[in-house]
């Protein structure tokens, strides 16, 4: 299914912002452990009581203190850098493909079924089955329509479990263009 330029945009700036949240919560909890540690240290250090108490409480201060004060200013932690980098990456080809028409017609040639699966002929009139988007030719599946209502989509493998209708089928207006620019 094609992600829409508005849809992939908010899905990419939902797992940046996750992300995002995963360094700033590293950054805290790796902050919080330093400060625990010298926290520790304190405690172990001290034998004369009454110093180890106050040492504990000016460690508890800046342990409060320093939690607090943690920054969270993630923009240039690595993993977000990289993410960015791989993003703008995945963007540069998808721009590349979407201005360049012709060379998306030739990528997805590969995959633009123009053998009608009924007659196994070339497609002539493409139509689209708007249920599982499966691509017939009009005249064959007409035809079988007119001589069994009740037909599934013959695709091998197609998943939906419903009737094919007049009314679901669509001229399939890629696989048309397709037939035009590369004639039989
Ligand atoms: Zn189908």
């Amino acid at each position: 299914m094609f992600i829409e330029t508005n849809e992939r945009k908010k899905k990419l700036k939902e797992l940046r912002d996750i992300v995002q949240n995963n360094c700033i919560q590293d950054k805290k909890l790796k902050s919080a452990e330093n400060v625990r540690n010298r926290l520790l240290e304190f405690y172990y250090d001290d034998d004369d009581d009454d110093v180890a108490q106050t040492n504990i409480k000016s460690a508890l201060n800046e342990y409060k203190t320093a939690i607090s004060e943690i920054n969270t200013d993630v923009s240039n932690d690595d993993k977000l850098l990289e993410f960015d980098k791989h993003v703008e990456t995945l963007l540069d080809r998808v721009a590349d493909k979407e201005t360049d028409t012709s060379a998306e017609l030739q990528l997805t040639g590969g995959y633009i079924n123009v053998i009608d699966p009924i007659s196994k002929k070339r497609i002539v009139d493409p139509v689209k089955n708007t249920i599982c988007d499966h691509t017939y030719d009009r005249e064959s599946i007409t035809q079988i329509l007119k001589i069994n209502k009740k037909t599934r989509c013959p695709v091998i493998g197609c998943k939906s479990t419903e009737f094919v209708t007049l009314a679901h089928l669509r001229t399939d207006i890629v696989t048309k263009a397709y037939l035009e620019k590369n004639p039989e």
